[in-house]
């Protein structure tokens, strides 16, 4: 029997992303686009249906070899009408995504958000394989998580579970894009690490992070950061450590709800490996979730790519249940 292929589409709000994924998680060819979302949505949709049918002709196979077709969009999506509800990063209010693209594509589309693309990626194929219960977080700009609860997707009453990025971890604290103030992700995204080291650039110019950004606070990166942080700079380890405590005060709280058997963490900051994950063990057990009942805390399998794959196997698992 010939191993189904799936599609899966990372659709981002500066790039589309497609690759052909297998039932374990393996990308074969794969594609990128520039999404340029102020074209409108007909034309960021044709794109990517163009984008899809190339990916396939590169693996020198057609649509009708694929068995479905799956999109992670940076938004709030209804999974079962397959409408985008609203994606703010793209303008889009009400695109019927799924029939648009299974029309050009001719094959079933399934749609979720990426965060739940991310979770379902690690889930079926990576490093919460296994695991009933999981909690998948991406580090990035901002704070993407997804809930495997009893070895399903957790979508909610309004596919809005999982939104841990807008927990009120400090009340009153930086206002955040969601216009409440306090949200995790303002201490835990990529750019809480970033802004530290910037102000460090100007604050601290003789120090590893002004050194290595060549004086332009502009250049600072998250990654940037933990470097410093690695090598022992100050100013970078006290950002990190703030970082790092902050984190793990939004996981505990999370765990706490979910009582998850492993967090998966990825996302650019994720690179940072054990030096991310060692002090955040320490110090979710210093938080009394230690002992008995505390989850593994580990690295994700899929970084950059697990969009595409969990699109793809989010895709499968449609197909499988209408099949
Ligand atoms: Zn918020």
């Amino acid at each position: 029997m010939k191993t189904p292929l799936y599609l899966g589409v990372d659709l981002g709000g500066t790039a589309i992303k497609a690759g052909l994924v297998d039932p374990q998680g393996h990308i074969g060819s794969e594609g990128e686009r520039p999404t340029l979302p102020e074209r409108g949505r007909r034309q960021v949709i044709r794109d990517m249906a163009a984008l899809c049918l190339d990916t396939l002709d590169r693996a020198g196979i057609t649509a009708a070899d694929v068995a479905a077709a799956g999109v992670g969009v940076p938004g709030r999506v209804d999974d079962r009408t397959g409408v985008v509800k609203w994606a703010p990063n793209l303008g889009w209010r009400d695109v019927p995504l799924a029939a648009l693209l299974g029309e050009a594509l001719s094959c079933p589309v399934a749609l979720d958000n990426d965060a739940n693309a991310a979770a379902a990626a690690e889930h079926i194929a990576g490093a919460a394989k296994g695991h009933e219960n999981a909690l998948v977080v991406t580090l990035g700009t901002g704070v993407g998580a997804g809930v495997v609860a009893h070895g399903r997707l957790l979508r909610g009453a309004h596919g809005l579970a999982g939104e841990l990025g807008h927990m009120t971890l400090y009340p009153g604290g930086a206002l955040c894009g969601c216009k409440n103030r306090g949200c995790l992700e303002m201490y835990a995204s990529a750019r809480a690490l970033a802004g530290p080291g910037q102000k460090a650039v100007i604050e601290d110019p003789d120090g590893l992070i002004a050194y290595l950004a060549g004086g332009r606070p502009e250049r600072v990166t998250a990654e940037l950061v933990a470097r410093c942080a690695e090598k022992g700079d100050p100013m970078a380890l006290a950002a990190w450590d703030r970082y790092t405590s902050d984190l793990a005060l939004g996981l505990t709280n999370a765990a706490r709800v979910i009582d998850p058997g492993v967090i998966v963490i990825g996302g650019g900051v994720a690179q940072a490996g054990e030096f991310l994950l060692r002090p955040l063990r320490q110090k979710m057990d210093a938080l009394r979730i230690g002992g008995a009942g505390a989850p593994g805390i580990v690295r994700a399998r899929f970084s950059a790519r697990a969009g595409i794959v969990g699109a793809a196997l989010l895709a499968a698992d449609a197909a499988g249940e209408k099949g």
